[in-house]
C-alpha cells in the first residue's frame, strides 16, 4: 500500500524509511525538500540517489491536494475547497495578520458535536482526515505564499470538525509542522481548539507539549451551555472547568475561552457576571466572537457585544473581541461549510 509522504512525523518517517530498506537519514532530506524547499516530486530530490529516488516513488505519494475552488477576499483572506482522493471537498482559510499568516485548518469531514449555532454540524462526520490530509492543507497555502516569498507562521485548528475527536491525527500533523528541520511553526503559534472533550483534554494535558488550547465555552452554566452544545450533557461546564484547570496544571499554559455572543442567549449582563465568577482564578483570557449567523438557525448577533466586553473587564477578567475574516466569502468563523451540501459531498 502507498502512503502519503505527508503522513509522518520525522521519527515515524525515520522508522518506516528503515523498515523499507532505506538509509535513516532519507528522512531529514525528504523533509527539507518538501516542507523547506516546496519541491513535491520525488524526481527534484536531487542530494538523493536516482534508485533511492525510484524506489521512494513505489512506497509513498507525494501529490499535491486538488485546489476545487480558491477564493479571495477583500481583506486579504483566502478560503480554499480542496477535493480528497475519495471524492470529498474540505475548507482551509488563511488569514493574512499583521505578525504574519495564520491557517485555519480542518480536521474531519463533517462534525459530529451538532452545536446549535454552528453551521459545520448539519453535515454529520464521514470520517477523520488523515494526518496527511491536514499537513496538505498547510503545505498547499504555503505553495501559494511561496510565490508572494511568504509562509504560514501560524495555525489555528478550528476549521471543520472536533480536533481532539481525530486526536493521534492532528497530534502527528503538529509534530510535523513543529518539527525544527520543517515549516518550523512553533507550538506557541499552534492553538487547538475544542467544544470540550473531557477526557480528551485530559490527555492532551499530559503530552505537555506547548501548544496552544482554545475551549468553545459560549456559556457559563449547564441550562445555557446545553441548548447551545450537545456536548455538555456529556461533559458539563463544571467537569470541564476542572479539566481546564488540570490542563493548566499539567503544562503552565494559559488557555482561551471562546464565547460567542449570540443575542438574548449568552449575552446579558448576569451571564458576563456569571462567567467571571466561573473562571475566577484561572489563567485564562475570553476571545468573545461576534456571532455570524448562518442561514439555518435563528440566532442573531448580540447586540450587547460592548456591554458584555466591559462587564467582564470591571470583574478584571482578560478579554478581547475578535476581529473577523472573510466575511464576504463566507470564510468567517463557523461558516466554513459549503453552501450546497452538493459541493462538500461527493
Ligand atoms: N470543534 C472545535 C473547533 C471548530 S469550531 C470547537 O468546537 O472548538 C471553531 C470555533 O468557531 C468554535 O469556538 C465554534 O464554537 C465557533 N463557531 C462555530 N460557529 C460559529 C458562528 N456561526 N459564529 C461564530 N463562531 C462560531
Amino acid at each position: 500500500m502507498m502512503t502519503s509522504i505527508f503522513e509522518y512525523p520525522k521519527q515515524e518517517l525515520q522508522l518506516d524509511l528503515v523498515a523499507h530498506g532505506f538509509k535513516k537519514y532519507l528522512a531529514e532530506q525528504i523533509f527539507d525538500w518538501i516542507y523547506v524547499k516546496n519541491i513535491y516530486s520525488f524526481d527534484e530530490m536531487t542530494n538523493i540517489s536516482k534508485p533511492d529516488r525510484i524506489k521512494l516513488q513505489e512506497h509513498y505519494t507525494i501529490e499535491p491536494l486538488k485546489i476545487a475552488v480558491q477564493q479571495q477576499s477583500k481583506d486579504g483572506t483566502v478560503k480554499f475547497l480542496f477535493e480528497l482522493a475519495d471524492g470529498y471537498k474540505i475548507e482551509t482559510v488563511l488569514m493574512p495578520q499583521n505578525y504574519g499568516n495564520s491557517v485555519c485548518v480542518t480536521t474531519q469531514v463533517g462534525c459530529n458535536m451538532a452545536c446549535t449555532f454552528c453551521a459545520s454540524g448539519l453535515l454529520k462526520k464521514t470520517r477523520n482526515l488523515s494526518t496527511a490530509e491536514i499537513t496538505q492543507q498547510v503545505m498547499m497555502v504555503n505553495r501559494y505564499l511561496a510565490t508572494v516569498g511568504e509562509r504560514v507562521s501560524h495555525i489555528v485548528v478550528m476549521g471543520i470538525g472536533e480536533p481532539l475527536d481525530n486526536f493521534e491525527n492532528v497530534i502527528n500533523f503538529v509534530n510535523i509542522i513543529n518539527d525544527p528541520k520543517g515549516y518550523q511553526i512553533g507550538a506557541r503559534h499552534i492553538t487547538i481548539s475544542t467544544c470540550g472533550l473531557i477526557p480528551k483534554i485530559k490527555q492532551f494535558a499530559d503530552l505537555k507539549i506547548q501548544v496552544n488550547l482554545a475551549i468553545s465555552l459560549h456559556a457559563p452554566n449547564n441550562s445555557i451551555r446545553n441548548q447551545l452544545m450537545p456536548i455538555n450533557k456529556a461533559y458539563p461546564v463544571e467537569k470541564l472547568i476542572d479539566a481546564v484547570r488540570y490542563y493548566i496544571e499539567q503544562t503552565n499554559r494559559r488557555v482561551t475561552f471562546e464565547y460567542i455572543l449570540i443575542d438574548d442567549v449568552n449575552d446579558s449582563r448576569e451571564t458576563a457576571l456569571e462567567l467571571a465568577k466561573l473562571i475566577r482564578g484561572i489563567n485564562a483570557y475570553v476571545n468573545l466572537i461576534p456571532y455570524n449567523t448562518v442561514a439555518e438557525n435563528s440566532y442573531c448577533r448580540s447586540t450587547k457585544i460592548n456591554q458584555f466586553f466591559e462587564t467582564l473587564q470591571q470583574q478584571k477578567i482578560n478579554c478581547i473581541v475578535r476581529r473577523e475574516f472573510g466575511h464576504d466569502i463566507d470564510a468567517a468563523c463557523g461558516q466554513l461549510r459549503a453552501k450546497n451540501e452538493g459541493i462538500i459531498r461527493k
